[in-house]
Order: C-alpha cells, then sequence, then structure tokens
C-alpha cells in the first residue's frame, strides 16, 4: 500500500487526520482489504478502493514446498518481478525474507540472482507489501532482508520498510539486513537508531577468491568491511552474522576454515554456513560431511557456527536460488535470494 498517495487522497477527500493510521492499522494487521476495515464509512472504503490500490505488487504465482515454506513471485505496477518467501518453523517462528531490488546490480557469480538484468530499487511500500502479503496468510515475527538484491544501494526505503515492520508483527530486533560489504550502508546502519541486525555475505576470507565470487569485494575490500562491521559491533553491541556459502571445491577446505577462523572475532562474529542450493549457476554445493568438517575446524579455533536449516528447496526458494530462473520459466519457481 502506497501510503503517500493514501494520504494525499485522504486529503482531497477532506477526511480527518486520524484515518490514515485507522487505515494501515488494519492493513498491517492482515486485513485483506478496505471492505473489512468496519469503522470506516462504506463511501470512503468504495472511494479507495476505486483510488488507492490495496497494495503496490500483484502476485503472479505462489509456489508452497513440503516443508511449508511458500514462494510468492510478485511483479510491481511497473512490470518489474520480484520474489519473497514465508519459511515456517517447527518452533513456531515465521520468517520472511524480501527483496529490496528488482534484480540486482551486483554479479556474485553463485547467485542465480546476479544473472538476471537489474531492474531497479523497490520502494517502501513495494517492500512493506511483500511482507504484508505474507502478513494476510498468518502473523509473522522475523525478516531478512536477503531476497533479490544489495538492501545497502536501497538504503533508505529497506529503512523506512523497517520503520513500519513493528507494525506488522517484525520487531526491528528480528529483522536482519544482509550486505556484501557496502560499506557506506554498513556506516548509516550503524547511525540508524534502530536496533536491526547486520548480516554479511563473507563467502571466502582469500582476497583473491572473495573478488572472484563476489567482484564488489575489489571496491570494498573485505579488511575495510570488517572494519566497518567492528564500527557497528561497537556502537549496537549486536553481533553480526558472517553468512558463508558452501561451494564444493571452492571455498569449502579445512584450510579455508583456518583462515576464516584466524580473520574473525569471535566476540563479535557469528558465522551461518549456508547449504548451496542447486541453480543454473554451474556450481555445486559442499556435500553435508565438508560443510560439518569445516564447521569443526572452525569450532576447534573458537569460532562458533551454525550450519543453516535448508528450507523450500523443492520449489526454489532456498538461498542463492532466488530470481533468476523465475522469468523464463514464467513464474514457475525460481526466487533468487542473493546469499547476499
Ligand atoms: S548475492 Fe546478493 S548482492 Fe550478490 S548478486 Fe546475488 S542478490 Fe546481488
Amino acid at each position: 500500500m502506497n501510503l503517500d498517495l493514501l494520504a494525499q487522497t485522504l486529503a482531497q477527500l477532506g477526511e480527518p487526520k486520524y484515518r490514515l493510521a485507522q487505515i494501515w492499522k488494519w492493513t498491517a494487521q492482515g486485513a485483506a482489504g478496505y471492505e473489512q476495515m468496519t469503522n470506516l464509512p462504506a463511501r470512503l472504503r468504495d472511494e479507495l478502493t476505486a483510488r488507492v490500490p490495496f497494495s503496490t505488487l500483484t502476485v503472479e504465482h505462489e509456489a508452497h514446498a513440503s516443508d511449508g515454506t511458500i514462494k510468492a513471485l510478485m511483479r510491481t505496477e511497473d512490470g518489474r518481478v520480484l520474489e519473497a518467501v514465508l519459511m515456517r518453523y517447527r518452533d513456531g517462528r515465521r520468517s520472511l525474507c524480501v527483496s529490496s531490488q528488482s534484480g540486482c546490480p551486483l554479479t556474485c557469480s553463485f547467485c542465480a540472482t546476479g544473472k538476471m538484468k537489474f531492474g531497479r530499487n523497490l520502494s517502501a511500500w513495494e517492500i512493506l507489501d511483500q511482507a504484508l502479503h505474507f502478513r494476510r496468510i498468518e502473523s509473522v515475527d522475523h525478516c531478512v532482508f536477503m531476497g533479490m538484491g544489495e538492501p545497502m544501494m536501497n538504503l533508505d526505503n529497506v529503512l523506512e520498510a523497517c520503520r513500519r515492520f513493528p507494525d506488522i508483527g517484525i520487531t526491528n530486533r528480528r529483522t536482519a539486513i544482509s550486505t556484501v560489504g557496502w560499506i557506506p550502508g554498513i556506516e548509516r546502519m550503524t547511525a540508524d537508531p534502530m536496533p536491526l541486525r547486520l548480516a554479511l555475505s563473507l563467502h571466502a576470507a582469500d582476497p583473491q577468491l572473495r573478488s572472484q565470487l563476489m567482484p564488489v569485494n575489489d571496491r570494498h575490500p573485505l579488511p575495510e568491511v570488517l572494519a566497518a562491521c567492528e564500527r557497528f559491533y561497537e556502537r549496537k553491541r549486536r553481533m553480526v552474522f558472517v553468512e558463508y556459502v558452501m561451494l564444493a571445491g571452492i571455498n569449502d577446505a579445512v584450510p579455508q576454515a583456518r583462515a576464516l577462523a584466524r580473520l574473525l572475532d569471535p566476540r563479535i562474529y557469528k558465522v551461518n554456513l549456508i547449504p548451496y542450493n542447486p541453480t543454473d549457476v554451474g556450481m555445486a554445493g559442499s556435500t553435508p560431511g565438508a560443510i560439518e568438517a569445516f564447521r569443526e575446524e572452525l569450532e576447534r579455533h573458537g569460532m562458533g557456527a551454525t550450519v543453516r536449516l535448508t528450507r523450500g528447496r523443492d520449489i526454489a526458494a532456498a538461498c542463492g536460488q532466488l530470481a533468476a530462473g523465475a522469468l523464463s520459466v514464467q513464474a514457475a519457481t525460481a526466487v533468487g535470494t542473493g546469499a547476499g
């Protein structure tokens, strides 16, 4: 819902100022349309239906995985595509993975989204509407910006959406913004008062390998990125999650785990190993044995690490799978989350 357009329309209709908050409250609590807002006059509900689309996005396709994950392929009013995912966990958590851009201008070599043509930054309303779509299905309580795009390149809109997330049920403490290491964005997040979580997609401790996997490493070299993350920690006292996608024969050898452990201060960072999900970019994921050996080596060197539960693999909603194929298979299944 475009709240700017809504505010303008309400003003044109001569409605009292409290209407905006009233309508947003209904929307954030999962109302399916203006017609459900029973404390609005019927003529106002009709006017709004005609003049302010209830969502800035149209859902083109929804895929349901056997583990309860739902992936939605959505389209903006100007025809850009994006994907968002709802992950359901046994402990009751309902976590969203949302997109900040349609496509992504960065070109991480393992990422399906990076192979798509970049569309544009999403507006704050288009980000919020991804969350609202799932809120209409059930209550949601966590959100990660790990869908399409690099959130730090669209930080104004990402932060505007985050300011509204608590109304939907997702506190800032349960919202994580994941970056490839876009330093100006990390610095702005550090200065922002919201207690958001920061996640850094690291993927290789070796600078050459990291540049091959993530060309952005040439622009924002890892030592400078880590210095920015450490300033974030000093200011916020919130640990930084390090995302590390496990690519067979590329970054999953035991000595590479040692190098990673040497690089990171365990008081500041926690490593999350991400099993890589097959996409059409020609890389294979590490075996469970290789992932476990990597994790053990990290722990042996004092670095806490977890292995991410894979969700939605059978609908290509898992990490690294978001986006690319989506268009060519006509909304079938792929949304490519940047593991970035
Ligand atoms: S991993 Fe993230 S930053 Fe890299 S290309 Fe994919 S979406 Fe963009």
